[in-house]
């Protein structure tokens, strides 16, 4: 018998909103942020542990995300969570292009790939590893620095990632006054490397 897999038509979605992208590369354009319910990684330092549980979020329809997506002007659409690759994106992708939105993700990698992305932002997790199978397809990587030892670790995913790939640390939220002067001094010795600030909450946007 031949498996077909299910179509994925409607999504956990914990929060939607329209805001500028906070981080990375495309810090300060604005973006239509989705948070999708669901995440089996257990950060212990995780800022929304609330996504974790997809049974606590409401189940809404593609044709309501792109809806929701459509009434407002930008054209970057965030796909976050929680960890999103818990869910077959496929046809969320498909949806969000059809309406003429670029589609971005931020993913751990810890789940198995899936959707067509114009920008993948990849955030691996000591909790738990992002699969090999991503690696070559992150548009930037993006490692929360917690403490010294995550600039070795850094290094082992910027070795596995294409050359194109874009490389960022970001200092963890509640260490940020601690941390961020050592990720300077690590960028000042290693300029592969930028500094990713997390502006939405110095400027107090969602
Ligand atoms: S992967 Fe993201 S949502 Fe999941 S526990 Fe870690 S920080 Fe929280």
């Amino acid at each position: 018998m031949i498996e077909v897999s299910e179509k994925i038509t409607k999504l956990p979605v914990m929060e939607h909103f329209y805001t500028l992208q906070g981080e990375g590369f495309h810090q300060g354009k604005a973006a239509y942020f989705i948070r999708l319910g669901g995440c089996d990684v257990g950060c212990v330092w995780c800022d929304v542990k609330d996504s974790w549980d997809a049974g606590k979020h409401p189940l809404r329809s593609l044709d309501f995300i792109v809806s929701e997506v459509k009434k407002h002007e930008g054209e970057i659409v965030v796909i976050t969570g929680g960890e999103p690759l818990m869910h077959d994106l496929t046809f969320l992708t498909e949806q969000l292009h059809n309406a003429g939105l670029r589609t971005h993700i931020e993913t751990s990698g810890s789940s198995p790939l899936s959707g067509n992305w114009d920008w993948i932002t990849l955030s691996p997790k000591k909790f738990k590893e992002p699969l090999p199978e991503i690696l070559p397809h992150a548009s930037e990587l993006k490692i929360v620095v917690y403490n010294k030892s995550d600039f070795d670790w850094a290094e082992k995913w910027a070795a596995q990632v294409s050359p194109a790939c874009k490389l960022y640390l970001q200092p963890e939220w509640s260490k940020a006054t601690v941390v961020t002067p050592l990720i300077i001094d690590y960028i000042k010795a290693h300029p592969q490397w930028q500094l990713s600030l997390q502006i939405h909450k110095y400027i107090n946007v969602p």
